[in-house]
């Protein structure tokens, strides 16, 4: 089991109720983090790994709870379970995409949205996400819809079939699809075959193979190299995440991912700490 939030009240033990107690008020929280305007989005840099050039960057959802920071891998999973992901998930999109304008004005720097298995699958999604790129005065091109695995996988092949056809509806708008944490689930060969798919994001576990030399690291290179080669195949753009050390950087560039993410290339900041990182503007 997780750690409780750090305010946890514990009485007697059992753990579970702990858990419960726990839950019952992240859900009530949860319930009024909308209308009390507590949920930040942040943004973490997407950049050209051979130029290190900022080319888009992702929106990550934070909570300031009265009881302080909380981060979205606590609360997202309960905000799916309870629907909440749906009012909070069109929040985020319109607060990525309205902040994301001046910065794709002044130098051509997109957003990457996460999306959640639930929202893709309402029938009013497309208009949801064309909505908020007009009401931010956005073209298509300017999102990326980020997708994880995880979110799907609640999904029956029926239903991927009805998130492929939003997906593809949105692709004609210029919107990009990428997959998520790639590689970490059962069936990630399977989504690229079924989803319209621009980008992949290989994840932390496969591109964490620098450092040390052992059998361990033989095997993750074997497997970053191989989805690399993969998507260059497919033409998919590919990008490594979690970069954290100089030495991660070159060997995944080494490998040919054109593009990296981690905290070597800066954290997530809020809005006004975005601008300074992404350059002059565009105008030559
Ligand atoms: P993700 O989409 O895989 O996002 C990347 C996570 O890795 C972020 O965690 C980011 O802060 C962290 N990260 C970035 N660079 C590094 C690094 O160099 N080293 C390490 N150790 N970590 C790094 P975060 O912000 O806590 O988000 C966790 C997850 O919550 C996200 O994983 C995403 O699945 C989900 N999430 C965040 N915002 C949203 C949202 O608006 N909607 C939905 N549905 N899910 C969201
Ligand atoms: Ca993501
Ligand atoms: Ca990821
Ligand atoms: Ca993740």
């Amino acid at each position: 089991a997780k750690a409780a939030g750090k305010n946890q009240v514990c009485v007697f033990d059992p753990r579970l109720r702990a858990e419960q107690v726990g839950r019952s008020r992240l859900v009530s929280g949860l319930r009024h983090a909308l209308s009390r305007d507590e949920l930040v989005v942040h943004y973490q840099p997407v950049v050209d790994l051979v130029t290190r050039e900022v080319l888009s960057v992702e929106a990550l959802l934070r909570w300031q709870s009265a009881r302080g920071l909380v981060m979205p891998d606590r609360f997202i999973p309960v905000a799916e379970d309870t629907g909440l992901i749906v009012p909070i998930g069109d929040h985020v999109l319109r607060r990525a995409t309205a902040d994301a304008r001046v910065w794709f004005d002044a130098h051509g720097v997109g957003v990457h949205v996460n999306v959640s298995g639930r929202q893709l699958r309402r029938p009013d999604v497309v208009p949801t996400v064309l909505g908020a790129l007009d009401a931010a005065g956005l073209p298509g091109r300017a999102l990326v819809l980020e997708i994880t695995e995880t979110a799907l996988l609640a999904t029956g092949k029926p239903e991927t079939a009805l998130v492929a056809a939003h997906l593809s509806e949105l692709r004609e708008h210029g919107v990009r699809v990428a997959i998520d944490d790639f590689g970490t689930g059962y069936s990630s060969l399977a989504y690229l075959q079924r989803l319209p798919v621009d980008i992949v994001k290989i994840d932390g576990a496969f591109t964490r193979f620098a450092a040390d030399p052992g059998d361990e690291a033989r095997r993750r290179r074997a497997l970053a190299t191989a989805i690399v080669d993969l998507c260059a195949t497919l033409d998919l753009q590919a990008v490594a995440e979690q970069i954290e050390t100089a030495e991660e950087a070159e060997a995944v560039r080494a490998l040919g991912c054109p593009l990296g993410q981690g905290y070597l290339f800066g954290r997530p900041v809020p809005r006004d700490q975005i601008a300074p990182l992404l350059g002059s503007p565009d105008v030559t």
